[in-house]
C-alpha cells in the first residue's frame, strides 16, 4: 500500500480550537512512524495564527488554516473542505474526532467519495496492507479489527480520550489554503444552548474513585465519595449506579458513559463488563478490588485485590485520608 500521508482534520467552532485535536495529531503522528507518511494538519472555521501555532506538535510536517465562512461549525462547510483537501491531496489516512459534529458530515463523505470508513475508533495502526483500526462490535460485546482492502484513502473518526495527545513542541510550516466553500452552508445557527456544566469533569481527573454494583446500597454511594474526596480522588462510577439513579450520568465510565484517561483507575465491587472497560483502556494504572477471583475486570488490571471493597476504603480513608 503506498503511503501518501495522514491528514488530521481538526475543528475550530465559534473561534475554540476542539480539545480533541491533539489527541488525533497523537495518533496522527503514530502512524506517520508507522511508516504512514508525513502528516498534515488542516484546520477548518474562523481560523488564527494562534490555532496554528496550537497545533504545531512534534511529528506535524504541515499545517494548514481553511477559512470557513461560517464562524460557527456547519456540516456542509466541513463536508465540502474536507472532500477537496482529500481530492487535493490523496492521504491515505485521515482522523478526525468521533463528534456530534464529525457524524454530521463524515458517513455521506465517505459514501460519496468511496473511503473506507470507521466511526469510534480506539485503536489504529499502518502495515503492509495500508490502514487498520479497532472498535467495538455488537453493542462493545467484541473488539474488531479492521482493515480496508482497495481503499486509496480511510477516514477514521478517534474515539476522545483514547490516544495519546501530542504534547511536544513542533516547527512545522504554517499556511492558509483557500478552499472555495462559499454557499456550501445549507444549515442556519439560531440560538447556541449550552447545557448546565456537571460539578465535576471525570475525563480529566488524575485520580479516580470508581464504584459498581458491589456497593449494593444508594447510601454507601455517599460514603464511598466522602472517602474518594478524602484521599484526593474523584468519583466514578459504572451504569448501574447511573440507571438506578444514584449518581448523575456525567460521573459514568464507559461506552455509553465517558472515556478517562486518570493516572490510578480504582475500581471497587466493578465486574469488568466490556462496555465499561471500553472507557477505561486509556488509564496508566488500573487497581481493581473485587469479591470475586474471576470477575473479569482483573483481567484488565495491573494490579488487583480479592477482597471486600469496604473494607479496602476504610484502610484507604485510614491511610491516606
Ligand atoms: C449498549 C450497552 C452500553 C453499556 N454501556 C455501559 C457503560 O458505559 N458503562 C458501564 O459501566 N456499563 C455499561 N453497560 C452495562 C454493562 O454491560 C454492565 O452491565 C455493567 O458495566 C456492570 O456494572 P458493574 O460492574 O458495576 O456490575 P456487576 O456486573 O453486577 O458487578 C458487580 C461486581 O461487584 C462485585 N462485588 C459485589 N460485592 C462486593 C464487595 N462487597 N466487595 C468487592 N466486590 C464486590 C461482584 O463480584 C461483581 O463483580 C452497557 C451495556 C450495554 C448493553
Amino acid at each position: 500500500m503506498t503511503a501518501r500521508g495522514v491528514l488530521v482534520f481538526g475543528i475550530v467552532d465559534d473561534g475554540q480550537l476542539r480539545p480533541a485535536t491533539a489527541e488525533l495529531i497523537g495518533a496522527g503522528k503514530a502512524l506517520a512512524d508507522d511508516g504512514a507518511g508525513p502528516l498534515t494538519v488542516a484546520l477548518l472555521g474562523a481560523v488564527t495564527d494562534a490555532h496554528g501555532e496550537a497545533v504545531d506538535r512534534a511529528g506535524v510536517e504541515e499545517i494548514l488554516l481553511v477559512s470557513s465562512p461560517e464562524p460557527s461549525f456547519e456540516a456542509h462547510v466541513a463536508e465540502a473542505a474536507l472532500a477537496a483537501l482529500i481530492e487535493s491531496r490523496r492521504p491515505s489516512v485521515v482522523l478526525a474526532g468521533h463528534t456530534v459534529d464529525s457524524l454530521g458530515f463524515a458517513p455521506a463523505l465517505a459514501a460519496r467519495a468511496g473511503l473506507g470508513f470507521a466511526t469510534d475508533v480506539s485503536g489504529i495502526g499502518w502495515g503492509e496492507d495500508g490502514a487498520s483500526a479497532r472498535r467495538g462490535a455488537y453493542a462493545e460485546r467484541l473488539t474488531a479489527e479492521l482493515d480496508f482492502p482497495g481503499r486509496e484513502t480511510v477516514l477514521l473518526l478517534l474515539r476522545e480520550g483514547a490516544f495519546e495527545p501530542a504534547t511536544a513542541a513542533g516547527s512545522a510550516p504554517v499556511s492558509r489554503l483557500d478552499l472555495d466553500l462559499a454557499g456550501a452552508a445549507r444549515t442556519e445557527l439560531v440560538e447556541r444552548r449550552t447545557p448546565p456544566a456537571g460539578d465535576v469533569d471525570i475525563t480529566t481527573a488524575d485520580f479516580l474513585l470508581s464504584i459498581g454494583r458491589g456497593v449494593e446500597d444508594e447510601e454507601q454511594v455517599a460514603k464511598l465519595e466522602e472517602i474518594a474526596a478524602k484521599i484526593g480522588a474523584t468519583l466514578s462510577v459504572s451504569r448501574p449506579l447511573v440507571d438506578a439513579g444514584w449518581v448523575p450520568s456525567d460521573r459514568q465510565v464507559g461506552q455509553s458513559g465517558r472515556t478517562v484517561a486518570p493516572k490510578v483507575y480504582l475500581a471497587l465491587g466493578i465486574s469488568g463488563a466490556v462496555q465499561h472497560l471500553a472507557g477505561i483502556s486509556a488509564a496508566k494504572t488500573i487497581i481493581a478490588v473485587n469479591s470475586d477471583p474471576d470477575a473479569p475486570i482483573f483481567a484488565a488490571a495491573h494490579y488487583g485485590a480479592v477482597a471486600d471493597l469496604f473494607e479496602v476504603a476504610t484502610e484507604l480513608q485510614q491511610q491516606l485520608g
